[in-house]
């Protein structure tokens, strides 16, 4: 990607400089699992630079590289590798930092299966303990490390209710004690907030989300430097082989061309729904960073270029006969989980976290059984406005 270093993302994300294919304008499909050679010097010497070459699709396939290089070039990293999916790329970063014995500071409303990978996996597997705080207050992280914290782990925004951490001040900090940082950047997308310029050692993504953006993909991908990259790829890549199919990075090649025009447009569409639902009567209270009543505006403001079309909101009313009545009413938003595709979704987080979560951690992030997520779509809004209307006068 180097030629491109002065492109903007767009032009990065939309230009094509693939060649070696006839002329066509889209990159082709390696559909294959190997590559073969002339002779038994040309593979010996691929060999050499096994993480470099075409050899094997577990390691590296053409398709996949190619939205690879973008990503990178986006993040602001030196090196991106898509995974299978984003819970793969999350478990990829936390298992290069950490080894048994040592500790991690995190975010207690971490998204789900994060959670339970650090709190019960890690612990049980490798004795490897961990301290969930509150991330808004830097103190809270300085207080929380011990003599063997080895990560910070970070989700900002954060899962449900779009806490922030201020990424600058928690990357100087971890950085003054020698201890990684990583980041679950999944909700601000590479378009709205770049936590490698910041300082932050590794960001992830769940591509199923904004990356993706249609609803077809499941997908994660790492993004870092070249020495932390050179060891998840000839480590928890190659060895745990959560790789990306070429066909699935080849739709994200698809995907990446849109993505600042897909952000722009839910942003504009989030923010005019949040904006309906914080003036509406029967709503107590809306929960998104783009507005100026969220609780860390400045720090929002400071650290990110844009908020995305995902928000939450409470409902006034405590009934859950009429919470149900809400969300099975809606037509333009679908009923599931996920989000930041094009389609608008809402989901009620309480059915599936009080299955996952102790009461306890359920509280812990914040959150009660009128708190609804949606994912705004990329619907014109008046129609999302419309239905959301109609249903609350339901209620
Ligand atoms: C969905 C999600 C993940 C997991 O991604 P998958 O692609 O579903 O494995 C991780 N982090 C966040 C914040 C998510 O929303």
């Amino acid at each position: 990607m180097s030629k491109n270093d002065k492109l903007k993302p767009e032009t990065i994300l939309a230009f094509d400089t693939y060649k070696d294919q006839h002329g066509a304008v889209v990159p082709p499909l390696y559909q294959n699992s190997l590559f073969t050679f002339d002779s038994w010097d040309d593979i010996d010497k691929a060999f050499d630079n096994k993480y470099e070459n075409y050899i094997y699709s577990r390691l590296l396939n053409p398709t996949v590289k190619i939205a690879e290089d973008k990503i990178a070039a986006i993040c602001g990293g030196e090196k991106a590798k898509l995974v299978s999916s984003g819970i793969a790329a999350v478990t990829s970063a936390i298992l290069h930092c950490v080894k048994a014995n040592d500790h991690i500071v995190t975010i207690k409303n971490i998204y789900g299966p994060t959670n339970t990978f650090i709190s019960t996996y890690l612990k049980n597997k490798f004795n490897i303990t961990s301290t969930f705080i509150d991330g808004r207050d830097v103190q809270n992280f300085a207080n929380a490390i011990q003599g063997n914290t080895a990560l910070i782990y970070l989700e900002s925004p954060a899962s449900l209710t779009y806490d922030l951490q201020d990424l600058k001040a928690v990357a100087d900090l971890a950085k003054s004690k020698g201890i990684k940082t990583a980041i679950d950047n999944t909700y601000s997308s590479p378009i709205f907030q770049k936590p490698l310029d910041l300082g932050i050692d590794i960001e992830v993504h769940s591509v199923s989300k904004y990356i993706g953006g249609h609803s077809d993909v499941v997908a994660g991908v790492i993004v870092s430097s070249k020495s932390i990259m050179d060891s998840i790829i000839g480590n928890e890549h190659e060895l745990l082989g959560a790789k990306m199919a070429p066909f699935e990075g080849w739709l994200v090649l698809r995907s990446l061309r849109t993505l600042p025009i897909r952000m722009k447009a839910h942003q504009d569409n989030g923010m005019k729904i949040a904006s309906y639902l914080e003036s509406h009567h029967k709503i107590e209270k809306v929960f998104y960073p783009g507005l100026k009543s969220f609780p860390q505006y400045d720090l929002a403001q400071r650290q990110m270029s844009g908020s995305s079309g995902l928000l939450s909101f409470e409902l006034k009313t405590k009934e859950i006969a009429k919470i149900k009545t809400f969300v099975d009413s809606l037509k333009m938003f679908k009923l599931g989980v996920s989000w930041g595709g094009h389609d608008s979704l809402i989901y009620a987080p309480v059915i599936s976290y009080l299955k996952e979560l102790t009461p306890d951690q359920f509280e812990g992030f914040g959150i009660n059984p009128s708190i609804l997520r949606i994912s705004v779509g990329l619907e014109h809004w008046e129609d999302l406005r419309e239905d959301l209307q109609r249903v609350l006068a339901l209620i």
